[in-house]
């Protein structure tokens, strides 16, 4: 069986996971501080937060910025459910923009579409890895209302020449093994204001004054104080200790993802379907190789999943549309027809690093021969 993913994992990662459990830091410490020292660095932001999943760090985002009840966030419809669970986590009504057919990101016009006045933040999602127009985002969106970019797949993609993670106040990644960077589970929220990034600090840990690196270097008695409702997103050093050693990696993974989907790309053009494509504004690091068929119902598609499953190769139905989910059933009425298209007409490949190139050819044989079969 071709899996979907693989994450690319090996002894130095068990090394590094080894050590920090025999230095007797397990929890939230010291190789959690290099890992976001680590990632500032890869990222060009000016502050890291680690967290214990993407999950974690957008309802931290959010929260930080003070989205409540009553408020609106403009997000998509086509994302991870996580991204709307976000909103929902703070109190406030998630507002579903429709995406581009093209990138399928939110774009301004979508965005200003559904924009009202009750609106607290936009909640874009690089889909896939596939960057958003930010500057035209920034530009359609009142000034005092900030972007927080859900680039929970987005490490390692660039916009106008620049890593994902310094152009919003607050940009949210995952270190899930279905993304690049992996450690088991965890997130990194990285922030441009330092005042926003101490407050983070505090929230993702009970929100208490001292934290336990503080209280292991003082040399005084510390008394720790609780000011608001926190919660306990922390990543262990375990988790912090193989990201370390996963960040380093991260331009071969970025290189050999892309050289695997330019090479989908020669061996499926020309079939009728829509294959994914750098923007003119950035790169996608490919965290899913993500192609349409059009015209197909979500019935037609699942049928060609089955047939490649039955075949030994392990397919996925691409985004899901949150909207169509039961948990949101409430909002079900909402016309998102680019949205509702690429989540029928979807499917996602296998693309991970140590595929072989019998395995590539594979995929694509049993891609084309589930295609002709119906
Ligand atoms: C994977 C993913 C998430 C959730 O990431 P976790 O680290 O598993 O919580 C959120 N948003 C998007 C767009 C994702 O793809």
């Amino acid at each position: 069986m071709i899996p979907i993913i693989r994450p690319w994992l090996g002894p130095a990662e068990a090394q590094a996971a080894h050590d920090a459990i025999l230095s007797g830091w397990i929890a939230q410490g010291p190789k959690v501080r290099e890992f976001e020292a680590a990632f500032c660095a890869a990222t060009g932001a000016a502050h890291a937060v680690a967290v214990s999943s993407a999950t974690t760090g957008l309802h931290l985002a959010l929260h930080g910025l003070g989205v409540g009840p009553g408020d609106e966030v403009v997000c998509p419809s086509l994302s991870f459910i996580a991204t709307a669970n976000s909103v929902k986590y703070c109190g406030a009504v998630p507002v579903f923009a429709d995406v581009d057919p093209v990138t399928q990101n939110v774009t301004a016009a979508t965005v200003a579409a559904v924009l009202t006045s009750r609106c607290k933040a936009v909640l874009v999602v690089h889909q896939a890895g596939m960057p958003c127009d930010l500057d035209a985002l920034r530009a359609a969106i009142p000034a005092h209302v900030p972007i927080v970019e859900d680039a929970a797949c987005a490490i390692g993609s660039t916009y106008k020449g620049q890593p994902i993670g310094a152009f919003s106040p607050l940009v949210v990644f995952s270190f899930h093994p279905r993304k690049l960077v992996t450690c088991g589970e965890g997130g990194m929220v990285t922030v441009q204001d330092t005042a926003i990034a101490d407050r983070l600090r505090r929230l993702r840990q009970h929100a208490m004054t001292v934290s336990d690196v503080q209280r292991h270097a003082s040399a005084t008695f510390l008394l720790e104080q609780y000011d608001e409702l926190g919660w306990n997103h922390r990543m262990t050093d375990i988790q912090a200790a193989v990201g370390i050693v996963q960040l380093a990696k991260l331009a071969e993974m970025t290189a050999r993802r892309r050289d695997l989907a330019e090479r989908y790309t020669v061996a499926l053009q020309g079939r009728g379907l829509v294959l994914p494509h750098d923007p003119p504004w950035g790169t996608t690091n490919y965290q899913s190789y993500c192609v349409r068929v059009p015209g197909a119902t979500a019935g037609q598609r699942n049928a060609i999943l089955q047939r490649m499953l039955d075949a030994g190769v392990m397919g996925k139905r691409g985004i899901l549309c949150t909207h169509q989910e039961p948990a949101y059933a409430h909002h079900a009425h909402v016309a998102l027809p680019h949205s509702e298209a690429w989540a029928a007409e979807s499917l996602v490949l296998p693309l991970f690093h140590q595929m072989t190139d019998a395995e590539h050819e594979r995929v694509v044989d049993v891609l084309l021969a589930a295609l002709r079969q119906g």
